[in-house]
């Protein structure tokens, strides 16, 4: 056994006394403190451990949104969409497809965006809406929301959540450690929005950790971008070379002894590195600290190569910055009342408590609208606590495409209107009123299927490509009825994000 210290008992100040307390500012977090203002709740704090909202989105310049449309539909919009709509007007802060786009075989369109991943591949390539983004416009930008709503939030940086305030199994607040020491605050609704179940890990509700080792979930990061680049150079050299784009991967991950690739950014003169170190927990601080001297050490030795093999487009490369948080993408996950699992995403199951109908990256569905209930972000047998984020209640493979920029979002926006609808009507978030909450997402500009606000153009179309029936493999699999097959990850073509 290792040895132990026992802490002596302590007498903490009280900081506050609040509605909703989000712990976590990342798209999750963030998104659920502006939904839950909007909906009508007061007396909200946000507590983000670092002096900046966005988490993996600007600190861990994770900056690439995909699949906002599928075909000619835009199922994912609300507060992900105003981001970019916000953000539009300042230049090269944003780079993407117009939502008008979406959809398009035109061959010219399709053409110009393919070297920036806008395109749907298929028997017919088209355009789909991914956007690129700033990340310190995005910075600045999710700042400005939370102002505009300043009656209603108080936001805390540099305050890191250490534990829950449990009385039985009701969480009712939150210590938090800041350079003014340890304090409490004491909240009806806790939203745990920190990626890694830093709070519900510690309520005795049941989580799962780190994902199976062939999904990208157990993967950690640094991300980097490189100035003085060419990138519109780069994709003309890349169509005149097959295969080079599968070769300079190669190439980069024996450079830097993991797997690396560059992606296009907002702006033609410069790319961001993308990375995934296996085997690495992102709440171990082992496991970050090796992360973080790994993938400096490759930099200048990357920075060399691509100069080297594509002087054309990088013959001027420079290091342009480095993320100044390390890019984590999954470690403890919550067991929720509902979890999802592949068999959601081949199947597109119908759930009555949908909060989100998300277009998405997997292989598995083309792509296509899937439902996501709000019991994945309601933990077991504790009260007073919602769970959205790269920790939703998802099984080891699902997990991969719930973690996305987007399914962050979607999330963080129903709890925060769940949180809110349930202190309007004296419930529990576990027993909040749904229909409510589906309602105020409509008007939030959130598309819900069988909701009569919602466009109903959007379910005839998913209906006429046979909803749940997406791909051949689903066809299969649904013909053999309770036979089911049991989905092997290590052959399903994983995507790497
Ligand atoms: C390298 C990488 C590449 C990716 N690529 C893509 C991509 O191309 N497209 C895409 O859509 N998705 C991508 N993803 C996934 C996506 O970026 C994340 O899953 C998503 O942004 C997570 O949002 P979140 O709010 O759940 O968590 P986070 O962004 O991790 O936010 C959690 C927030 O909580 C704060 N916090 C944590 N613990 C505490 C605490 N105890 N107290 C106070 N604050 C705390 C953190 O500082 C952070 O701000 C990628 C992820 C990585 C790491």
């Amino acid at each position: 056994m290792s040895k132990v210290y026992v802490e002596p008992s302590n007498t903490l100040n009280v900081y506050a006394e609040c509605d909703i307390l989000v712990v976590g500012g990342g798209s999750a977090g963030h998104t659920a403190a502006l939904a839950a203002a909007r909906a009508g709740a007061k007396n909200i704090i946000i507590m983000e451990r670092y002096g900046y909202m966005g988490g993996d989105v600007t600190g861990g310049y994770v900056i690439m949104v995909p699949s906002l449309t599928w075909y000619e539909k835009s199922f994912v919009r609300g507060i992900q969409e105003e981001w970019f709509r916000r953000m539009e007007p300042i230049p090269e802060a944003v780079l993407a497809p117009k939502l008008s786009q979406a959809g398009s075989t035109d061959p010219f369109l399709v053409d110009s965006w393919k070297g920036i991943g806008c395109v749907k591949h298929g028997q017919t390539p088209s355009l789909a809406r991914a956007v690129y983004f700033e990340p310190n416009q995005l910075k600045i930008e999710m700042d400005k929301m939370l102002l505009e709503e300043r009656d209603r939030i108080q936001i805390l940086y540099h305050s890191w959540g250490v534990k829950p305030i449990m009385e039985g199994n009701e969480v009712k607040g939150v210590i938090f450690e800041s350079k003014e020491g340890r304090q409490a605050i004491f909240a009806k609704i806790v939203i745990d929005a920190t990626g890694d179940g830093d709070i519900f890990r510690q309520t005795g509700t049941p989580f799962v950790a780190l994902a199976n080792s062939q999904t990208r979930s157990n993967k950690t990061a640094l991300v980097w971008r490189i100035g003085g680049i060419d990138w519109r150079m780069y994709q003309e050299w890349l169509r005149t070379r097959p295969n080079a784009d599968r070769q300079m991967y190669q190439a980069l991950g024996k450079v830097a002894g993991f797997p690396s690739m560059i992606i296009a950014s907002s702006r033609n003169d410069v790319c961001w590195v993308n990375n995934w170190i296996p085997d690495k927990d992102c709440s171990k601080v082992e496991d970050l600290t090796k992360t973080e001297l790994m993938v400096r050490e490759t930099m200048r030795d990357v920075i060399e190569y691509l100069r080297e093999a594509c002087p054309v487009a990088f013959r001027n490369a420079y290091l342009y910055d480095i993320a100044p948080q390390l890019g984590a993408r999954c470690s403890y996950r919550l067991q929720g009342e509902y979890v999802m699992t592949i068999n959601d995403f081949a199947f597109a199951p119908q759930f009555d408590d949908v909060i989100a109908w998300h277009s998405t990256v997997c292989p598995i569905n083309d792509n296509a609208p899937v439902e996501i209930p709000y019991r994945c972000i309601v933990p077991k047998n504790v009260e007073n606590l919602l769970c959205p984020g790269r920790h939703v209640s998802a099984d080891d493979i699902a997990i991969d495409w719930l973690t996305l920029i987007p399914q962050c979002v979607g999330t963080g926006q129903a709890a925060g209107v769940a949180a809110a609808v349930a202190l309007e009507k004296g419930t529990t978030v576990r027993d909040v009123d749904i229909r409510r909450v589906q309602d105020i997402l409509v008007e939030q500009d959130v598309p819900l299927p069988r909701h009569p606000k919602t466009d109903p153009e959007l379910e005839e179309y998913v209906k006429a490509r046979e909803y749940g029936l997406y791909t051949e493999f689903a066809k299969e699999a649904k013909a053999l009825g309770d036979a089911r097959p049991i989905y092997d990850p290590v052959k399903l073509y994983r995507v790497q994000m």
